[in-house]
């Protein structure tokens, strides 16, 4: 979204162990820190943000665990087995494991040249791997939890734990996860042809642009649809749309007249601008139609630790 203000600590671990640390140095000093991904699904307060933020954005490593190796210790690998790698046919294992600061545009595009199918309906959304598995990104070709198989987090105790699929209850664009921090994930494909995945993948980034303000500067969608049953079976961006929220603007603010889910900033919005346009949005549609819009979106503020 490209507003809001200055980190007071900003920490930044370069693997999963350095992650578990940083954890645990901000919790010694009685700090819930902050775990900042892409940034993709965030608004950020203006102003300085007290506490701790943590970046995975160093932790960007994607690779094939070695058949030979047990999964559990190749999500904690450091060195990236790339000669191994390479040699490896593309048939084997169909894994990846993928640490938490890899770009989600950087898998798609990984298991699609790879010709594995499963989260090409992930082209273009952005972020990262951890985000995307906390969120449980996705839309209506599935979710980036179809994939997930195993995680490697850092749990309420600050310790690195493996947790399977089983042990996870995900839920829509939300994993559930509580306090735990993704560190790495097992991320497992189904054999396909690479035309077929990358063709998939021009598909779905083709379906987007043409419906999404992509280019904008945005948060993506800033509510989860409602339950159909409650609203007759529109989306979240159809009811702001008839409620007449399209084009409503706060400063440099405006509600996307591509998609009414949208609040994109035209340049020169402040997060406050932005939170007021979301507040003012969700009273019209509640007016109009009776329906309490939830946000998908996430917003630090900065009179709370941990949001
Ligand atoms: C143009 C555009 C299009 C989008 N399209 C879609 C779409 O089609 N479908 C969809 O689902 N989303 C979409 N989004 C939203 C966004 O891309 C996803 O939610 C994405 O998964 C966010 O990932 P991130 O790394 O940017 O997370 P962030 O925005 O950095 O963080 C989001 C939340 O996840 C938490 N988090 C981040 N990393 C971790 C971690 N390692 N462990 C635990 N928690 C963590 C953060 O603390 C925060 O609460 C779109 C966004 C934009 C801007």
């Amino acid at each position: 979204m490209r507003v809001g203000g200055a980190a007071q600590w900003l920490l930044e671990p370069a693997d999963p162990e350095q992650l578990r640390e940083a954890i645990e140095a901000a919790r010694a000093e009685g700090i819930e820190p902050r775990i900042l991904g892409g940034g993709a699904n965030l608004i950020i307060e203006d102003g300085v943000l007290p506490g701790v933020v943590i970046t995975t954005d160093r932790m960007q490593r994607l690779f094939r665990p070695e058949p030979d190796r047990a999964l559990g210790e190749s999500m904690r690998m450091l060195e990236d087995p790339s000669p191994r790698h390479v040699a490896m046919a593309r048939e084997e294992g169909l894994r990846f494991v993928a640490w938490s600061g890899i770009s989600l545009p950087k898998l798609v595009r990984s298991a699609a040249k790879l010709g594995w199918s499963g989260l090409q309906g992930l082209a273009g959304v952005p972020g990262n791997v951890g985000g995307g598995v906390a969120m449980n990104a996705g839309g209506s070709w599935g979710d980036m939890w179809d994939v997930v198989e195993r995680l490697l987090v850092i749990d309420e105790n600050a310790q690195l734990v493996e947790l399977t699929r089983e042990q996870c209850q995900p839920g829509y664009r939300n994993a559930r996860l509580g306090r735990k921090v993704v560190a790495s994930a097992l991320l497992r494909f189904e054999l396909s042809d690479p035309r077929t995945v990358e063709e998939g993948v021009r598909e779905y980034l083709q379906k987007k642009n043409a419906v999404q303000p992509v280019t904008l500067w945005s948060a993506g969608c800033v509510w989860k649809n409602p339950d159909k049953n409650l609203s007759g079976g529109r989306s979240a961006g159809q009811l702001v749309e008839q409620a007449g929220g399209k084009g409503r603007s706060v400063g440099g603010a405006i509600v996307s007249e591509k998609h009414g889910n949208f609040v994109v900033n035209t340049g020169t919005a402040s997060a406050a601008d932005v939170l007021r346009l979301i507040g003012e949005t969700e009273r019209l549609v509640a007016d109009k139609t009776g329906i309490q819009l939830e946000r998908e979106v996430k917003v630090w503020r900065s009179d709370l630790a941990g949001a």
